[in-house]
């Protein structure tokens, strides 16, 4: 069993070169992992067909915004203000327009950019309600995190920061620029973190203490909001079978070259539902060559690039 990157202690050198020891047969994200437990057609279109993604304004936002409060953890510790955030919105937003000119593309005009930009800043002030960054010396941002279970399935995910207690003790935050889910859809999102955990525990050998998801976007009955949980070992193997499990079935999948569609409420946000049987699209013939594991997607190259730009970046401030 083959890791990388360890979250506390004294900063590793930066992700720049990954030896895995192990020969990796698949790969998983949460996202990918997610993409499947909700609809193994979505998890086809996206990672097998490699249908691209339209950028929308919301998952944009996201990406914005999460660079923003990347960044703002740059500055020294007292200029850590609304202000300070909002000023660095529109150099990210010029940032992210230069690597994805797609982007661009997405607004009517000036004015819909302008309230985009304005909705972006909502998001950066609904932080500082629920945190006080001044406070806080994060130990590791956009941390590239990743580890070969035994049998080869690669568990690899972006981290947004982690934080580490005198005594040792990691703290897993992750961002979320849209609504909190209801309590009916927690475990959903805490799949998510729990696969962060468990790679920090499998790298690192010791179970993070907690899993905070601040939610920006509040929920429908309140404004912004913080989930915890504190993991433990249970937890985090009954999530490595799940992933074990998960894999297995979307090898069967790809083997028979059968991944039906699931219908929910998130096919209206669904990119391909002009394709989806369900919604009396056809898919396209399947591919002659499935991708293999080292062959993340586009977007997904770029975030591990930008997450091992930015640890280059920041490695002469921790030395
Ligand atoms: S429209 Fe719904 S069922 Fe069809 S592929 Fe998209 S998510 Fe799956």
């Amino acid at each position: 069993m083959t890791s990388t990157v360890a979250p506390s202690g004294p900063a590793p050198a930066a992700p720049d070169a990954v030896d895995l020891g192990l020969p990796v047969v698949g790969s998983l994200s949460p996202s990918r992992a997610g993409d499947f437990m909700q609809c193994p057609l979505q998890y086809r279109l996206r990672t097998i067909d490699r249908l691209p993604q339209a950028p929308s304004p919301a998952a944009t936002r996201g990406t914005v915004v999460h660079a923003v409060l990347e960044r703002l953890f740059d500055l020294p510790a007292a200029e850590r203000t609304p202000t300070a955030a909002a000023a660095l919105l529109e150099p990210e937003w010029e940032r992210l327009q230069a690597a994805e000119p797609e982007v661009a593309g997405m607004f009517a005009g000036e004015d819909d950019l302008a309230a985009w930009l304005v909705s972006a800043r909502g998001l950066l002030d609904a932080y500082f309600t629920l945190e006080d960054p001044r406070r806080l010396e994060p130990a590791r941002r956009e941390e590239l995190v990743e580890h070969v279970l035994p049998g080869g399935l690669r568990l690899r995910g972006i981290v947004d920061r982690l934080d580490v207690a005198p005594d040792g003790a990691v703290r897993v935050v992750d961002y979320k620029t849209g609504r909190a889910p209801g309590e009916a859809f927690e475990g959903k999102v805490l799949f998510q973190m729990k696969f962060y955990a468990l790679v920090l525990w499998r790298t690192t050998g010791r179970v993070p203490a907690l899993l905070q998801l601040m939610y920006l976007g509040g929920s429908s009955s309140q404004g912004p909001e913080v989930l915890r949980y504190s993991p433990d070992e249970r937890d985090l193997v009954a999530t490595e079978r799940k992933l074990l499990a998960l894999w297995e079935a979307i090898e069967r999948a790809t083997q028979r070259r059968d991944f039906p569609p699931r219908v929910s409420r998130l096919c209206d946000w669904c990119d391909h539902k002009a394709l989806c049987p369900a919604f009396g699209g056809t898919p396209p013939p399947w591919p002659e060559r499935v991708p293999g594991p080292e062959e993340p997607l586009p977007h997904q190259r770029r975030a591990v690039e930008r997450a091992v730009a930015q640890g280059a970046e920041r490695l002469p401030q921790q030395g």
